[in-house]
């Protein structure tokens, strides 16, 4: 026999599953004897059966009659008993919280006969209507479906004829006017009348809450929050109890510590003769709980007592809903409390050092993601002013600048030194100049993975997207915030991406001592309990972890950065970049060769250059592995743009003169080389093997490098790493030439020279044939950024801006692929790679260098996908040191 109702005295916080957060936590307060108001929970079960089946599942109803028998008889009086009523709220709670997600109905019960006995038994007429205009009130815009904003106009347009400005100001014969006027409504718009059974009310608001799971704001926020779909709520069904029934009467919210800090202490708001709503719709000014103690000193010792309990026995920061009825405390709602960062660290702290928790358990409370926010600078949100706008916190940190509508004034404004905030609609590829030169990108369309965020992330700026309340005119030069503020060009505004908010005017930044210390060590003044939070869970973490956690760096600089923050090695050393710059003439000349002399004659010119460069990184890493990755980008990316030197000459022609015949040569081979699909083309492993003279270059600089290291008494630990190998020929024969150039340098130098040559494992191919790739490879390193290209199949320069958003709404990706690994598919290849590299080479190492290394949720896969190391860029390196603990724990 299903059953789909409990009494709270019968759940406990292990049933959030069954009877939603709310309804578990009101049974576990119940439990511990802290004074709860009766009540019962209609199950999550029942709401979900409802939802497929359409109809009130068999017997619910009949659950829900005897369990308010039982109600009424404790009461000793019925539910909406004409001359002294029981009155009941029906509340909504899912398994995870939804905050004003979905529907509660309070005062059920009440109608035109029981207004009048709640009158009579509580002496006060004033309370009783305006318990019936809030049941009216709620039951119309939640059950019947009426537009809120009716019932608040009619109030407004009664507060003016009346000349009050406060609620408490409408006597009892202006609410009960108010009463008829709202059932007048609600019969005008439904065509029904608002219903006096009291049953009648209650059945239809428990099926109300049911409903509200799939209202639109519930839904979207579930989007947002990867909560599925299919959960269900649960009902709360408890007898009420009053805080509006005069000045000895209130409510209140209270959290157990700081939930912004973290300090101990009491924090919270009270508002004395007000229902619980009240107190966060913010129609009246609260007083801070503090003030509690001299308005009720019993009730705040009382409420003191309750929530040390609470917080002794859940272990953790608790938040609590409260009401006090004439001078008694009613315990209405706790859970263990949302939190910023910054208290996340402090509280896991405290709560070590007072023995609640564990340093594992301190450990698994805290999350990467949290570690990040705190490593950026933020503003002082004590003087930032109210936000013109909100959108999504695409990329985090704090920027100030001047808005500018279009990437060319972004330009030309930042090389006059001006600091700038990029606004579009949305971007696209031709805004890359103005993104570069801007502090922060602001769009009013897109998600999370629209254009602007995926290329802000990227570059580390700070972008919020999607601010939808902004009307943006790239004509006008201007936008427009919902409430009609005009921001011009050139205007200076502070965009938040961490909180997804734009402020007006330059908000101070604080800078994060967090950051100060994991770079330098030193010990911050501000913030010193964050920052010894942060320092002690990543030593906790540290000493936990299995993988280790190198870093993307390709400069001494980021080198030397990333060792302070504690990078075990360099995973990945790209030398693209070392092609770059001044040295682009002579990669040109490498390419325009028409013999072998010319050719040699270039890459001997760079040796040298690319000897200092490996010479420079391997001192900052000494004694610690740096893995360098052979060239793997095509080589036309190293030549001028094609359009712009056809252009040149075009020009020249025109002009009557003949073309530079460097152009001319140039353009000739740019056509040569060109690829309609660069990333499937010429690249990898592909270069080496036809490049002649090209590998030997780059590992004759490494080897040199390592014996300058050696013979100034270093000790360089270089590991040589080939790009894009399909298939275990490319290897072999590449790896030959490796060897070769290794042993021609140690003979030449008199100094053995070892280097392990591996292979990044970034092709579906490379996967699938990894046992036969690992008899040649020394160590695996998975390039997940290009594994999941060619997995899905998908370029991800063109595909992110393109379609991701609708992906994403349409629920086929719950993250970018490229953000989170993606382990059914991409992930499944990197097993496979593991067990066959294994099998046929013990103990080989194997890491990860793709963007994912750095990404908590990737972090814990590659934990237990075997993995050695996860390598990524320097400042997410103790994100990773963090989340690698936790996956160990
Ligand atoms: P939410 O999940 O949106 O916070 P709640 O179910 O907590 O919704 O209800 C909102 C408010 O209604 C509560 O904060 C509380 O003040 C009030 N409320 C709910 N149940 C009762 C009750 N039994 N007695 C008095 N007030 C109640
Ligand atoms: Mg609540
Ligand atoms: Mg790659």
């Amino acid at each position: 026999m299903v059953r789909y109702v409990y009494d709270f005295t019968e759940g406990g916080r292990d049933m959030a599953g069954l009877l939603g957060g709310k309804g578990a936590n009101l049974a576990e307060m119940t439990r511990l004897g802290l004074p709860v108001p009766p009540g019962f929970v209609v199950s999550t079960e029942a709401c979900r059966a409802f939802l497929t089946g359409g109809a009130e599942p068999e017997g619910m109803s009949r659950e829900i009659a005897r369990h308010l028998t039982a109600l009424e008889d404790g009461a000793g009086r019925l539910l909406g008993q004409p001359d002294d009523p029981l009155l009941l709220s029906v509340r909504s709670g899912a398994r995870f919280s939804m905050p004003g997600m979905m529907e509660t109905v309070l005062d059920i019960g009440l109608s035109d006969a029981s207004v009048l006995g709640l009158a009579k038994v509580s002496g006060s007429e004033r309370f009783a209507w305006d318990s019936y205009r809030r049941l009216v009130q709620m039951f119309g815009s939640t059950v019947m479906g009426v537009d809120g904003t009716l019932f608040e106009n009619a109030m407004a347009r009664l507060k003016e004829l009346r000349g009050v400005r406060d609620d408490l100001h409408l006597d009892a014969g202006d609410l009960a006017e108010l009463v008829e006027t709202y059932k007048d409504i609600i019969l005008d718009v439904t065509g029904a009348h608002f219903p006096q059974s009291p049953t009648e009310q209650l059945r239809r608001a428990v099926l109300a809450v049911f409903r509200s799971w799939n209202g639109e704001r519930a839904r979207l926020y579930r989007r947002r929050e990867h909560i599925p779909d299919d959960l269900g709520t649960a009902v709360t069904v408890q007898r009420m109890v009053f805080g509006n029934l005069g000045p000895d009467s209130g409510s209140g919210v209270a959290f157990t510590r700081d939930p912004a800090t973290g300090r101990p202490g009491l924090y919270g708001d009270y508002l004395s003769n007000a229902q619980g709503e009240d107190v966060v719709a913010g129609i009246r000014n609260t007083v801070p709980l503090t003030d509690l103690e001299r308005l009720d000193p019993v009730s705040y010792r009382q409420l003191l007592a309750h929530m040390r309990i609470l917080e002794n026995h859940y272990r953790d920061l608790c938040d609590i809903e409260f009401t006090i009825e004439r001078g008694r405390l009613w315990m209405l709602q706790t859970r263990v409390g949302k939190r910023t960062a910054e208290a996340a660290f402090t509280i896991a702290a405290q709560l070590t050092d007072e023995g609640l928790i564990t340093p594992d358990e301190s450990l698994a409370r805290l999350s990467g993601d949290g570690l990040a926010r705190l490593m950026f600078p933020r503003f002082d949100t004590s003087a930032t002013g109210r936000a013109l706008a909100h959108g999504l916190p695409a990329s985090p940190g704090a920027a100030v600048g001047a808005a500018v509508f279009d990437s060319a004034e972004a330009v030309r404004r930042a090389e006059a030194g001006e600091q700038v905030v990029l606004v579009r609609q949305e971007t696209t590829p031709d805004d890359l100049p103005g993104m570069v030169a801007a502090q922060a990108v602001l769009t009013s369309r897109g998600g999370k993975t629209s254009h602007a965020a995926v290329v802000a992330r990227g570059m580390g700026k700070v972008c919020v997207c999607g601010a939808e309340e902004l009307t943006v005119d790239p004509v006008a030069r201007r936008f427009t915030t919902r409430d009609g503020t005009v921001v011009e060009e050139g205007i200076v505004i502070s965009v938040d991406g961490s909180a997804g908010a734009v402020y007006p005017g330059a908000a101070p930044l604080v800078d994060s001592a967090v950051m100060r210390h994991l770079e330098t060590g030193e010990q911050g003044e501000d913030a010193p309990g964050v920052v010894d939070a942060v320092a002690r869970a990543l030593r906790h973490a540290d000493g936990v972890r299995r993988l280790q956690v190198r870093a993307n760096a390709d400069t001494p600089e980021d080198a030397a950065r990333a060792r302070r923050f504690g990078a075990q090695g360099i995973g990945l050393c790209r030398t693209e970049h070392m092609f770059l710059g001044e040295r682009r003439k002579l990669v040109e000349q490498m390419i325009l060769a028409h013999d072998e002399t010319a050719r040699a004659q270039a890459l001997d010119a760079l040796l040298p250059l690319q000897r200092e460069d490996f010479a420079g990184i391997l001192a900052a890493m000494d004694g610690l592995p740096v893995t360098i990755r052979l060239l793997d980008p095509p080589l036309h990316e190293f030549l001028p743009d094609r359009t712009g030197l056809a252009v040149r000459i075009a020009t020249a022609e025109a002009r009557g003169e003949r073309p530079d015949p460097h152009d001319t040569e140039l353009l000739d081979a740019v056509g040569r080389m060109h690829e309609e699909n660069p990333m499937l083309g010429l690249r990898g492993v592909r270069l080496g093997l036809v490049v002649p003279g090209l590998v030997a270059m780059q590992v004759r600089a490494i080897a040199e490098a390592v014996v300058q290291r050696i013979r100034a008494g270093g000790s360089p630990k270089a590991e040589i790493m080939v790009p894009l190998v399909g298939a275990v020929e490319e290897l072999r024969i590449e790896r030959e030439e490796v060897e070769r150039v290794l042993a021609e340098v140690s003979e030449e130098t008199g100094v053995a020279v070892s280097c392990p040559v591996g292979t990044m494992i970034e092709l579906p191919r490379a996967a699938l044939t990894a046992g036969k790739i690992a008899e040649q490879a020394e160590f695996f390193s998975f390039g997940t950024n290009d594994l999941t290209q060619t997995t899905w199949g998908f370029s991800r320069d063109d595909v992110e801006a393109a379609f991701f958003s609708a992906y994403l709404d349409k629920g086929i990706f719950a993250t970018s692929p490229f953000e989170t690994l993606d382990r059914d598919g991409v992930g499944r290849l990197v097993r496979i790679a593991v067990d066959e590299g294994r099998a046929a080479r013990p103990g080989l190492k194997i890491g990860v260098c793709g963007e994912h290394g750095g990404d908590p949720d990737s972090v814990h896969f590659f934990h237990t996908a075997g993995l050695d190391y996860v390598s990524c860029s320097p400042f997410r390196i103790p994100v990773a040191r963090l989340e690698a603990g936790r996956a160990a724990l």
